[in-house]
């Protein structure tokens, strides 16, 4: 059954993150996936799945829910792993559900002390960014891909952080844009747009230190230290939610497959 508006607002499910978590760890059950609890947040447990599989070329590494006021990410990202199983149980993967869940919980980008970890993933005392750091290793990655959402957007969008001569999401939207179509703005946050694509891999550091005050995004640090690939896909915040999560499936499927 597709899932529509009506059905969410129904369940009030899309902030309970003990309804998340249940499912992703009956899946980690079905898949062999290991969980491994990161650290507590405010009650909530922070963890991710990993799986140790025979993949050339690096493993592939999700995230969702680092904003708790983006929450197609979290539930598009649990969608898209139930429908995958079969391919899950064999993949070099880690899985972060949800980086935020009190933010989650409370419908809030920041997380319980105001703080925006997306601009804190440098950080080395604090026990989630430890343990994260333990988590990943030296591991180098095909692929990373951080799911959020724009209340500014009209539309789907992407920062590919690649080498210049790489563009893997293009193809990819042109099978989702029929559930949003790619963003209308011309320049996000001061960056131009081209059909969706916010394209970049130059002078990362800088862009680090004068426009974002040293912190980085968790997609700038794994490009500088885990992969050669990290995309941030966006959904329009405005947008009917079903749509939104249909369009992260879709992107993460699509991503998949190329
Ligand atoms: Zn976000």
């Amino acid at each position: 059954m597709k899932a529509t508006d009506q059905q969410w607002l129904h369940h009030h499910s899309c902030h309970d993150y003990d309804l998340l978590t249940a499912r992703w760890k009956h899946l980690a059950q079905k898949t062999g996936l290991e969980i491994v609890v990161l650290a507590n947040q405010s009650g909530y447990e922070i963890f991710a799945l990993r799986g140790v599989g025979k993949v050339q070329g690096g493993g592939l590494y999700l995230s969702a829910g680092v904003h708790g006021d983006e929450p197609a990410t979290v539930w598009a990202l649990l969608q898209w792993a139930e429908a995958n199983q079969e391919r899950l149980a064999g993949e070099s993967i880690i899985i972060l559900p949800c980086v935020n869940p009190w933010g989650l919980v409370n419908n809030l980008r920041w997380d319980e002390q105001g703080r925006d970890l997306n601009r804190m993933f440098q950080n080395e005392s604090l026990p989630f960014f430890l343990s994260w750091r333990k988590l990943l290793g030296k591991q180098q990655f095909l692929l990373t891909l951080n799911l959020h959402e724009d209340y500014d957007a009209q539309g789907i969008y992407v920062y590919e952080l690649a080498p210049p001569d790489v563009n893997v999401s293009d193809q990819v939207f042109t099978r989702i844009e029929s559930i949003i179509p790619r963003e209308s703005r011309e320049e996000v946050e001061g960056r131009p747009v081209r059909a969706g694509m916010v394209h970049r891999s130059k002078d990362l550091r800088r862009v680090v230190e004068e426009e974002l005050e040293g912190g980085y995004p968790e997609a700038i640090y794994l490009y500088l230290n885990h992969t050669r690939l990290a995309l941030t896909f966006e959904t329009p915040s405005e947008f009917a939610f079903h749509e939104r999560v249909q369009a992260q499936v879709g992107f993460i499927e699509g991503v998949m497959t190329i």
